[in-house]
Formats: structure tokens, C-alpha cells, sequence
């Protein structure tokens, strides 16, 4: 699994805030900068539709009357948070919960909410990509699946909203669902949508840079001026929600990181010279970009 800088500091500091570190595993470790503290904040946006955020991919909710909606769980402590929530914002036990896709800090806290919620959907891919990943950090016991899974697309009334989910094909990952509130005209992105931060890509899930810039467009075609989109992450301090031009945005970074180590493997350059490089026009963002994923993507055999 790769994970960027930014990602395994917040990691390792979240791991050492909880304890998971015995003693002499704290005085082993350089001393880490102490985490910030998890602040759980909900933030309605439009028509009944709002988000979520304490730390991990930002989760969105639907609150109505007749039905309840949730996208993501986060981790099982920022899950417990939303949950304790949500007491004061409903009595109803959630209708559905949708996963973007199967990574950690969407996934982690599918089992605390499983009691609350009637039935988990996500891409057909997920639950596969979910439980490899389990194996591999032996998280298995602290898993919850989905129950059921889409191809292309799907689409469910909730109370008096229609929300619809479709598959651009691999992007993020090979299982990256972008959920839509048609009523609201607000779109989930999961993590197909990094906002001012460089993207992870999860090219041992089945990533593909080629194909997720193209969904980003497919995506902002598919909607209006007027659409709201929730994003995965975005640089600390920096919105969790925008519009499509965000989108395009990291559409022309794809197209830029592309550019540029295409055009060093062209001239000969070494993979480590291409490598030590930025994406050209991109050096704010926050992290690292994933050049050598895109060197491998672009030198994989057909
Ligand atoms: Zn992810």
C-alpha cells in the first residue's frame, strides 16, 4: 500500500494519541508532533444534505423525516462521534450507508455504524479491494461489508430525495462509487475529488491517473453550474466542498503530472531524476505527489 507522507504522520500520530504504542515503542519513536485534536463538525449544505467531519474522508448525510442516509464512516472513533451526533438530529434508524470505496478512512467505521444502519451499498469492486486490505493490516475482525453492490450504477428513493451512485470506471481505486443527491444537486466524489492536496493513487487497487482524469470531466459533464461536490480530503484549512471547477482543476494536475514524467521518460531521464521533480504548477499542494505511480503507469506493459 502507498500511502504519501502527510497520510502515515497522521497515521502514526493518530496510532500513538490512541496508545497502540506501548511504552518503550513511544521512547523508540522520534518525538511525534502531537495530533490535533478530533473535532467532530457537522455542516448542513442544501435541501437536508450536509457533511460530516473529524478526521478521515469526509462523510456526507442525508437527514429527513422518512429516511436516513450516511456516505462513509470514517474510522471507528470518528464514527462513534458522528453517531453520538446524530442522537439529537434523529430518532430514526439509518436507512442506508454508502461507501465511496474500501479504503480505511471511509470504511473503518462501517462496523460501529452497522447496529444503526439497515443496509450498506458500494461498488461491486469494494467488498473485494475492503477485505484484501483487512488481510494485509489484520483488521479483519473490525470489518463490516457491504450488502449489496452496483456494476454501472444505481439508484434508490430516500424519503423525498433520489439518490443515484455510478462507476467511471478505475480512478482512486478500481471500486470508487460518485454518489448524487438529485434533488439537492449535490455530488459525493469520495476520493476521486483531493482538493488543493495531492491525490493518492491506489494503483495496487486497481488506480488508474489515465482513466480518473477523464472521469473528472465525465463527472463535471454529467452535472450543472449549480451542483455542489463533496470532497474526499482537502488541504487542512482549505474547503471540503466546491464546485466543478475544482474538479477540472485536478483534472489539468493529471494532465500536468502526466505531461511532465512522460516527457522526462521520453528524453531518457532516469526514474529517480524524474522522481526528485513536482507537478508543474502544483508545488502548493499539500503532500507529495505520487510520481512514481505515474511512472509505473506509464512504463506498464500494455
Ligand atoms: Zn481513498
Amino acid at each position: 500500500m502507498r500511502f504519501n507522507r502527510r497520510e502515515f504522520v497522521l497515521t502514526s500520530s493518530s496510532a500513538l494519541a490512541a496508545g497502540v504504542f506501548g511504552p518503550s515503542m513511544l521512547f523508540a519513536q522520534q518525538p511525534a508532533p502531537a495530533a490535533p485534536p478530533t473535532v467532530p463538525v457537522f455542516t448542513p449544505l442544501r435541501r437536508n444534505v450536509g457533511i460530516f467531519s473529524a478526521r478521515g474522508g469526509t462523510m456526507g448525510w442525508l437527514i429527513t423525516p422518512d429516511a436516513v442516509l450516511v456516505v462513509d464512516s470514517q474510522f471507528a472513533d470518528t464514527s462513534q462521534m458522528f453517531l453520538d451526533g446524530m442522537k439529537s438530529r434523529t430518532q430514526r434508524k439509518f436507512d442506508l450507508l454508502l461507501n465511496t470505496h474500501h479504503h480505511p478512512d471511509h470504511t473503518g467505521g462501517n462496523k460501529v455504524l452497522r447496529p444503526s444502519v439497515t443496509k450498506i451499498v458500494a461498488h461491486q469492486n469494494a467488498p473485494a479491494l475492503q477485505r484484501k486490505q483487512a488481510a494485509a493490516q489484520k483488521t479483519e475482525d473490525n470489518q463490516a461489508y457491504a450488502d449489496e453492490t452496483f456494476t454501472d450504477t444505481w439508484k434508490a428513493t430516500v424519503g423525498d430525495e433520489v439518490v443515484s451512485a455510478k462507476y467511471y470506471g478505475a480512478g482512486h481505486t478500481s471500486g470508487d462509487a460518485v454518489f448524487f443527491f438529485e434533488r439537492a444537486n449535490i455530488v459525493h466524489m469520495g476520493d476521486l475529488m483531493s482538493h488543493q492536496r495531492h491525490p493518492r493513487v491506489d494503483r495496487p487497487s486497481g488506480a488508474s491517473i489515465r482513466n480518473w482524469l477523464v472521469s473528472l470531466e465525465r463527472v463535471v459533464k454529467d452535472h450543472n453550474a449549480d451542483t455542489i461536490y463533496i470532497f474526499g480530503h482537502a488541504k487542512v484549512g482549505a474547503p471540503v466542498t466546491g464546485s466543478g471547477k475544482d474538479l477540472l482543476t485536478l483534472r489539468d494536475y493529471f494532465s500536468s503530472m502526466l505531461d511532465y514524467v512522460q516527457k522526462g521518460i521520453s528524453a531518457g531521464r532516469s526514474a529517480e531524476e524524474i522522481l526528485k521533480g513536482n507537478v508543474p504548477g502544483f508545488a502548493d499542494s499539500e503532500g507529495m505527489p505520487q510520481l512514481q505511480v505515474a511512472y509505473d503507469e506509464l512504463t506498464a506493459k500494455a
